[in-house]
C-alpha cells in the first residue's frame, strides 16, 4: 500500500509528518507518486484558527471521489482536528475512515490493518522515544525536544489537543540532530510548543544547547522555537549570546502589549515583563533578530488596548510580526467570553496592525543595505531559477544570484536592497 501525507499548521506538524513517514516505512508501506499513485491519503492537521480546518474539510471531500474508481483507498484524519472532532467527523460519513491523536501515531499500521477505526486517547508519557524522524525538508532540519504545553492560554487549543508537557529523552534528541547534520543539514531547529520549558532529567533547555552544541561539533546553526516569554531566563539568554552556534534570532509570541488583555489571555507577564526580556536579549546580543505573533480583536479588547499594542510594537521595533485576527477555538476559555468583538472591527483592527509591522519591517531590512551577510542557500528563489534563495543567521529570506552548485552552501553575501520580506543580495 502506498501513502501521501499532507501536512498543515505549525513546524511541529511538519515534524509529526517526518516522524509518520518514518512509522509506515518501517511497518511495508511506500511512500506514493504522487495523489493517483496514493492508496492512503493521510492529513495531518491544525485546529489553531478555524480557517485551517475549513481547508482541510474541502480538501477531504475534494478527495474522496477517488473511493469509487479505487474501493481500498482510505482517508486518514491525524494531528489536531483529529484529535478534537476525529470521532465526530467519522461518524458524520464525510468519508474519513481514521481518526488517529498526536499520541498514538505508533498504532497506525496497526489501526491501518482494520476496516475502520479510531485512537485518540492522550498519552502522557508519549514522546515517540527511539523513534528516528526521517528528515525530508529542504535543508534545514526540525527536530522535535518536547511535546504538549501546560500554560493554557485562554485562546489557545493547543494544550486540549496535545495534553501536558513532556520532554524528549537527550540520546533521541541527539541521534535526531546527528542524523540531521549527517545529511548535510546546515541549520536545525529545536522544536516544542513550549520549547525553552524543555527538562529532561537535570537537563534544563539553556544546557540542552550547549550539550548538543559540544557533543555534535559539525553542527552549524542551532536555533529554536516557539519560546515562551516567562520561560526566558537570564541563563538562556547568556547561552545564546556566548554560544556561536546558536543564531541571532528569536521567535518570542507577545500576542498584545495590553496589560488586561495579557491578563485575560493567561499568558503570565506583563508587557513590562516582556519588554525588559527583550532589552536583556538586546544588551547581550545587539543585533539580535526578534520576531513575533500577535492577536487582533481579542473578546473585550477596546480601541485603547488595541492602541497599547500598536505602541509596543512602535517601541520593540520587531523585524517581523505574524499578524492574526482572534479565532475563536470551542473548548477554550476565551470562547466563552461574553464580549466577542465583531468579524468586522477585528479584520479592521488586523489590517491596521499588518500595516504597522509592514513599514517597521521595511524599516529594519533596508537598515541590512550595504552588509554582508551569511545566507545558507536552500534551493531556487520561488520567483526565478535564475536566482537562489536561502536565510540568514538571523532568519530573514535573501535572494541572490547564482546557481544549482551554490544550493546547500554557505555563502557571504551584500545586501544591495530589500523589501519588506526579503533581502535582496549581490
Ligand atoms: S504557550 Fe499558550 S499559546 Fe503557546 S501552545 Fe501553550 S497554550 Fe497555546
Amino acid at each position: 500500500m502506498k501513502f501521501h501525507i499532507e501536512t498543515y499548521g505549525c513546524q511541529m506538524n511538519v515534524a509529526d509528518s517526518e516522524l509518520i513517514h518514518s512509522i509506515l516505512l518501517d511497518a511495508g508501506f511506500q511512500p506514493a507518486d504522487g495523489l493517483d499513485d496514493t492508496d492512503i491519503l493521510l492529513f495531518n492537521t491544525c485546529s489553531v484558527r478555524e480557517h485551517a480546518e475549513q481547508r482541510v474539510l474541502g480538501r477531504i471531500s475534494n478527495e474522496r471521489y477517488r473511493k469509487k474508481a479505487k474501493p481500498w483507498f482510505k482517508i486518514v484524519l491525524l494531528g489536531c482536528m483529529a484529535q478534537r472532532i476525529g470521532q465526530r467527523l467519522i461518524e458524520e460519513d464525510l468519508g474519513i475512515d481514521y481518526a488517529i491523536g498526536v499520541d498514538q501515531y505508533r498504532a497506525l499500521p496497526h489501526i491501518l490493518a482494520q476496516e475502520t477505526g479510531s485512537a485518540l486517547d492522550f498519552d502522557s508519557k508519549e514522546v515517540y522515544e527511539q523513534l528516528l524522524p526521517i528528515h525530508q525538508g529542504s535543508r534545514c532540519a526540525y527536530v522535535t525536544i518536547m511535546r504538549g504545553c501546560n500554560n493554557f492560554c485562554s485562546y489557545c487549543i493547543v494544550p486540549h489537543v496535545r495534553g501536558r508537557e513532556r520532554s524528549r529523552p537527550y540520546l533521541d534528541i541527539l541521534h535526531d540532530v546527528q542524523s540531521a547534520v549527517h545529511n548535510d543539514m546546515l541549520d536545525i531547529s529545536l522544536l516544542g510548543q513550549n520549547v525553552n520549558s524543555f527538562h529532561s532529567r537535570d537537563l534544563s533547555f539553556p544546557d540542552l544547547l550547549q550539550k548538543i552544541s559540544e557533543d555534535v561539533p559539525e553542527l552549524y546553526r542551532l536555533r529554536f522555537v516557539t519560546s515562551h516569554p516567562k520561560d526566558l531566563s537570564d541563563r538562556l539568554v547568556e547561552v545564546m549570546a556566548i554560544n556561536p552556534k546558536v543564531c541571532e534570532h528569536i521567535h518570542l509570541p507577545m500576542q498584545s502589549g495590553s496589560n488586561g488583555i495579557l491578563n485575560r489571555m493567561n499568558r503570565s507577564y506583563t508587557f513590562e515583563k516582556y519588554h525588559g526580556r527583550i532589552q536583556a536579549l538586546r544588551n547581550a546580543i545587539p543585533h539580535i533578530s526578534i520576531t513575533t505573533d500577535l492577536i487582533a480583536g481579542f473578546p473585550g479588547e477596546t480601541d485603547a488596548q488595541f492602541e497599547e499594542t500598536l505602541k509596543a510594537m512602535q517601541e520593540i521595533e520587531f523585524d517581523y510580526a505574524f499578524c492574526f485576527k482572534y479565532s475563536p477555538r470551542d473548548g477554550t476559555e476565551a470562547a466563552s467570553f461574553e464580549d466577542q468583538i465583531p468579524e468586522a472591527l477585528r479584520l479592521d483592527r488586523l489590517q491596521r496592525m499588518i500595516e504597522l509591522q509592514r513599514d517597521i519591517t521595511l524599516r529594519k531590512f533596508r537598515a541590512q543595505i550595504g552588509k554582508v551577510v551569511e545566507v545558507y542557500v536552500e534551493d531556487f528563489s520561488k520567483k526565478s531559477k535564475a536566482q537562489i534563495s536561502g536565510k540568514t543567521r538571523d532568519y530573514k529570506i535573501a535572494v541572490l544570484s547564482g546557481d544549482e552548485s551554490q544550493i546547500g552552501k554557505l555563502v557571504q553575501t551584500r545586501v544591495i536592497d530589500a523589501t519588506a520580506g526579503t533581502l535582496i543580495c549581490e
